[in-house]
């Protein structure tokens, strides 16, 4: 069960006024806030044992490792990785995917395909568009249809021999559709292709077992778990990370280096080039061990309970339409109302203090598929109430009068 009241006394940022009305914080896709502990434990990093990692025998930096690696233990447990050494830091999810890409070009060949899926990212799309231009590989697209969900026949009838790389977000961020990753991985498996799973939205309500889903890739940002901002992870099972080419050159990532050859480390320093994100890595297990502790089950079934409250409470609208309703979804809500542009209806309900993502999500294609420069965009964490809804629709029918 969740104490919606005992958890909001962990993330100060809550408590405050925006525009002089209480803030409802309502762009969790966007980011999620973060708890005391968390910030807590950023500082204490910085107060007690900062120093450079891996490279010196003094104390401080013995500590300093000792705490990045046991923050890798961590993930690993929470990924339930085979290995340690298959958790890779990176910056965020957009860093995670561009190594992947970036290094699966030794792979490709002209007539190859990589297929990707109408309801991706923009960071899901464009390094492997890029990769394509490089390689004369082809991109290749899953459609959608109109209720936001892949047509998965359409998925069956694209996969050849030709797949070289399947590449889906485990959970949509602009319309918060579930994807039936685990079925996907295992045909395209069938056709002999790589899958990179993106799991910027699933890992805020989730916890993925990537043994038991079998992808190749799984990626995810730290700043969406109530992490830190430049954190995130990449999985990779250990073949394939040992296939791939390093992704940066530097220090950190090597061997031995003279002017005539250069030898990589052992993973996964092998793709941690240069000085990381030290305090970012360590606090990121932090938001892990806090996220648990209330645990995910019980954050799935009380945001469950906020969409369906949510979802119910908004179409009481007259007029208001929502984007994304796939039989499998997490807490979030794409939605206009009839005739009136999303920008506008965000900048009003701004005013009252609420914080909705308006815009195309990083998702064009999606609202192309809709034909709608974009939405409005609610998306609630466990941290919300049901109270917060109810202000967000009285906000919604008051711009609704304003602008018609
Ligand atoms: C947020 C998000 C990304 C990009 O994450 P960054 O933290 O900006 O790197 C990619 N894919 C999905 C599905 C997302 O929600």
């Amino acid at each position: 069960m969740i104490d919606s009241q005992k958890i909001r006394a962990d993330f100060p940022i809550l408590n405050q006024t925006v525009n002089g009305k209480p803030l409802v914080y309502f762009d969790n896709a966007a980011t999620s806030q973060k708890p005391q502990v968390v910030i807590d434990a950023e500082a204490n990093y910085y107060k007690e044992i900062n120093a450079n990692i891996h490279r010196g025998v003094h104390t401080l930096s013995q500590l300093a490792t000792d705490a990045y690696e046991a923050s890798r233990y961590k993930i690993q447990q929470h990924i339930n990785a085979k290995f340690s050494h298959e958790v890779l830091f990176t910056s965020g999810t957009t860093h995670g995917i561009n190594l992947v890409a970036n290094g699966f070009g030794s792979f490709l060949k002209p007539g190859d395909e990589v297929m990707v899926s109408a309801l991706e990212h923009h960071s899901n799309i464009v390094p492997w568009q890029m990769l394509c231009e490089k390689t004369g590989a082809k991109l290749v697209v899953i459609p959608m249809n109109e209720n936001g969900e892949l047509i998965l026949s359409e998925f069956e009838r694209l996969l050849s021999e030709k797949t070289k790389m399947v590449t889906v977000n485990h959970i949509s961020n602009a319309l918060g559709t579930i994807n039936p990753i685990q079925w996907m991985i295992e045909k395209a498996h069938e056709v002999g292709a790589a899958v990179l799973i993106d799991g910027a939205q699933a890992v805020p309500h989730l916890k993925p077992d990537v043994q038991d889903l079998d992808c190749d890739f799984y990626v995810f940002s730290g700043h969406k778990i109530c992490g830190p901002t430049g954190t995130g992870i990449l999985y990779g099972k250990e073949a394939w990370l040992n296939k791939l080419p390093p992704y940066q050159g530097g220090g950190e990532m090597i061997a031995t280096v003279s002017f005539e050859k250069t030898t990589y480390a052992e993973l996964p320093h092998k793709f941690e080039a240069g000085t990381p994100n030290i305090a970012g890595g360590i606090v990121l297990g932090t938001a892990i061990d806090y996220l648990n502790e209330i645990g995910f089950d019980n954050i799935a079934a009380y945001e469950h309970e906020l969409l369906e409250y949510g979802t119910k409470k908004l179409l009481e609208i007259e007029g208001l339409k929502i984007y994304g309703t796939a039989s499998q979804k997490t807490s979030v809500i794409s939605f206009n109302l009839d005739g009136i542009h999303p920008y506008d209806v965000g900048t009003i309900i701004d005013k009252l203090g609420i914080a909705v993502r308006t815009g195309h999500h990083c998702a064009q294609p999606i609202m192309d598929f809709y034909q709608i420069p974009g939405t409005l965009r609610a998306s609630f964490a466990f941290y919300n109430t049901k109270e917060e809804i109810d202000a967000l629709v009285e906000a919604v029918k008051k711009a609704q009068m304003m602008l018609s």
